[in-house]
């Protein structure tokens, strides 16, 4: 169109209709649209890039990380997004697979970057802009890709291509659930280099909002810029919501109208007692790298169904299939599929996939209301003495207790069994808990087979930047 194409050619509309509105927050300042283009466009004159090289952007949440992601794009250029939990290792083999001309970072993370070539720090970039007397003018010539990593729960994050269409399409599968408006506050408090804070981006850009950025997540200090800043919707991961819940707060957030989150399960218990404090506010969001989102619970859902992971919205068609490819009836867990217009184009170093449909990984059930429950991770169910057992099942069970902060359950091999269960417990400060209390408590609500044979008390649980628990960081117990 007039304006070109994907976020730039967003934020150049942006730019041309609301000048003078704030676009970004963030740690350190507050950057209008029309100086957050500017700056963008210096960037792209003088990036030393050509159109089609795939550039790496290694940042924590801010509006230095925007403009580098938009200049990247308005050269025509494809942004790689790279999740800052990686270590050095992980970085090289990044830089090395996805084929990356350069590299934009953070300072923070000069450190881990010691065997990548191309990378530009913080200084390098501002040079860049500022040595770009006029800002590359013409409106980007080609619609692009952004590579977004996958979490790397389950192995190397794999890069998925996905097509950088600008915000209007996931704006108006979204607008179809959750109530946004133009113009709002917006706090991305999920990282902006995940697929969720990505399309919590996208969007934002295409409603034209003040995008508010914390470089970090702090529970109490998003809890006051909730307050103070009057934030309308917040787009956050489960655990952060979590988070918050742990505060104290004397003020509720007086604008809060929307607080959507996506990238792991919500722990159940945790929507009712969330909307208890702040309202009927909370959305769920179910999806992936490579299927964005696929379904979407509004707070009158999860006030029915604290556990649901929602309805498709406009344009997206899911299906439960069974072992025989077909669908399965309500209540009976089969393996989620998915197809909509937003499904990614293959992985780096894959050719171009035409996909239809998209397989998450995920089994789960739907109700008679078409309502979805994600049971869980195919690989992470677990197969004790031929019985199927979800570690959410019993997680969800072990969080009502009152002493427990936080629970994680994963299978073990066991020798008589296949795998048994072991639970992962942060407690509560100053609480304690036996084992076997544990135990009991299982085996009353569930069959033997779901209970957890080995209880581990650990001070936190290993996750990642998104909140996901990384299972193959928690400690083995001893073989039994
Ligand atoms: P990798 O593929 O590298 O192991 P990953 O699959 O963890 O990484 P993501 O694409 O970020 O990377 O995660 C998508 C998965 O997260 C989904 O398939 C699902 O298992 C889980 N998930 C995301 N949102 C929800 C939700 N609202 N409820 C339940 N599970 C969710």
């Amino acid at each position: 169109g007039r304006w070109g194409f994907g976020l730039a050619g967003e934020l150049r509309q942006a730019a041309a209709r609301s000048p003078e509105r704030v676009a970004v927050i963030d740690d350190d300042r507050e950057v209008t649209y029309a100086r957050l283009l500017a700056r963008a466009e210096r960037l792209a004159t003088a990036l030393p890039v050509n159109a089609g090289d795939r550039v790496g952007l290694l940042c924590r949440n801010s509006a230095r990380m925007i403009e580098a992601l938009i200049g990247v794009t308005s050269k025509g250029a494809d942004p790689v997004l790279i999740n800052t939990g990686l270590s050095a290792h992980q970085l090289e083999t990044v830089a090395e697979e996805q084929d990356l001309t350069a590299l934009i970072h953070d300072d923070e993370f000069t450190g881990r970057l010691a065997r990548v070539p191309g990378t530009l720090d913080e200084r390098r970039v501002e040079e860049l802009i500022a040595s770009a007397r006029r800002a590359r003018s013409e409106p980007p010539v080609r619609p692009g890709r952004t590579v977004v990593l996958t979490s790397g729960t389950t192995g190397m994050p794999k890069g998925a291509r996905r097509p950088t269409p600008g915000g209007f399409r996931p704006l108006c599968s979204m607008i179809d659930r959750i109530p946004l408006r133009a113009g709002e506050r917006i706090l991305i408090a999920a990282p902006l280099f995940h697929t969720w804070g990505f399309a919590g981006l996208q969007i934002a850009l295409a409603l034209r909002a003040t995008i508010v950025l914390r470089r970090r997540f702090d529970p109490a200090a998003v809890h006051e810029t909730l307050v103070e800043k009057r934030i309308g919707a917040l787009i956050a991961v489960p655990v952060m919501v979590q988070q918050l819940m742990e505060l104290r707060p004397r003020a509720k957030p007086p604008a809060l109208r929307i607080a959507a989150v996506s990238g792991s399960a919500l722990p159940g218990g945790l929507a009712t007692r969330f909307m208890d404090r702040y309202g009927d506010v909370l959305y769920n969001l179910y999806g992936s790298t490579e299927a964005s989102w696929v379904s979407i619970a509004t707070p009158a859902d999860l006030r029915e169904a604290p556990t649901t992971a929602g309805r498709p919205p406009h344009g997206t068609h899911l299906t439960v299939l069974g072992d025989d490819d077909q669908p399965v009836p309500p209540g009976t867990t089969g393996r989620i599929v998915v197809g909509n217009e937003m499904l990614f184009e293959g992985y780096t170093g894959q050719e171009q996939a035409s996909h239809r449909t998209v397989e998450l990984g995920d089994l789960g059930h739907l109700d008679d209301r078409g309502r979805l429950y994600v049971d869980g991770r195919a690989d992470d169910m677990i197969v004790s003495g031929g019985e199927n057992v979800f570690p959410a099942e019993v997680e969800d069970l072990l969080a009502a207790l009152p002493q427990v902060r936080e629970v994680a359950v994963i299978g073990v091999p066991d020798d008589d069994w296949g795998q048994r269960l072991a639970a992962y417990l942060v407690l509560r400060p100053g609480e304690r808990l036996d084992p076997e209390a544990v135990r009991e408590h299982v085996r009353r609500h569930r069959a033997r087979f779901s209970v957890p044979r080995d209880v581990v008390f650990l001070e936190e649980l290993p996750r990642n930047a998104t909140g996901k628990i990384l299972a193959r960081e928690l400690p083995r117990p001893a073989a039994g």
